[in-house]
């Protein structure tokens, strides 16, 4: 089959905080439908790479093109109408709004024609017992799918996802994962950062491993694991 032309590029990016360079020429792609796993030890760079694609950041050098658009120093705001949104590792909700009200602002801040209905959103990652309650009142798991709802009703075509997983049980890690890669299969390009090595196997098509800020491994998770430069970092070596 057709090589995907990738939805997302990034090259030579680089991120500074202060002299400290948490990116240092990061550079790989993400297609259509496919599910990017980014590991690698804590400090390497993950949540940085997430926060320059999603807008938080701009970056300091190197390119992000996003569908065929600069997209670097792009406000998040505008990159959710192009169709780039995230989810956070600690995620904020309105905390007085109710579930379901949370979702609504989302619905109309991303304006999105064809975004799936709160019904829908509530029902797939359940949240329909507890749409009626004020997001303040949810458990953190609870609180990640509404996070991840709140994505959602923007229709993204790149959802990036940072520690989505931590904190749940290996049941919902399971039922996640199948939504994740339901998503996927309709043609979303999905970026994982994750700390489970069994979640990112289980959902994954291939893997970026970083340390300080540079890719040193890209493949499939199996062969990662067994390439000793990836086995040094991990250990700390
Ligand atoms: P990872 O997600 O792989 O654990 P991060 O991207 O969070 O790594 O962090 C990479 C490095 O950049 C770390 O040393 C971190 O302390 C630093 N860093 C990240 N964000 C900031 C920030 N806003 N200000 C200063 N340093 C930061």
């Amino acid at each position: 089959s057709p090589e995907k032309t990738p939805i997302l590029e990034v090259s030579k990016l680089v991120k500074r905080f202060g002299g400290f360079h948490a990116l240092d020429g990061l550079s790989f792609h993400v297609v259509p439908g496919e599910i990017l796993g980014l590991v690698g030890p804590n400090g390497s760079g993950k949540t940085t790479a997430i926060n320059v694609i999603s807008g938080l950041y701009a970056p300091d050098g190197g390119e992000v093109v996003f569908d065929g658009a600069s997209a670097g120093g792009v406000a998040s705001h505008k990159l959710v109408h192009r169709g780039i949104n995230r989810t956070f590792q600690v995620p904020k909700p309105f905390l007085s709004l109710t579930v379901r009200e949370n979702i609504q602002v989302a619905l109309a801040y991303g304006g999105a024609t064809g975004a799936p209905s709160i019904a829908e959103l509530l029902e797939d990652f359940r949240l329909k017992e507890v749409a009626d309650r004020p997001a303040a009142d949810l458990n953190s798991a609870q609180q990640k799918m509404l996070d991840l709802t709140r994505a959602l009703a923007t229709r993204p075509r790149l959802l990036l996802l940072d520690e989505l997983a931590a904190g749940l049980n290996p049941a919902e890690l399971d039922w996640i994962a199948g939504r994740i890669k339901a998503l996927a299969a309709t043609g979303m390009a999905i970026i994982v950062v994750e700390h489970l090595m069994g979640f990112i196997e289980q959902i994954t098509d291939r893997v970026i491993v970083l340390n300080a800020g540079r890719e040193i491994f890209e493949g499939t998770l199996a062969t990662a694991v067994r390439e000793p430069q990836v086995i040094e970092v991990f250990l700390g070596g």
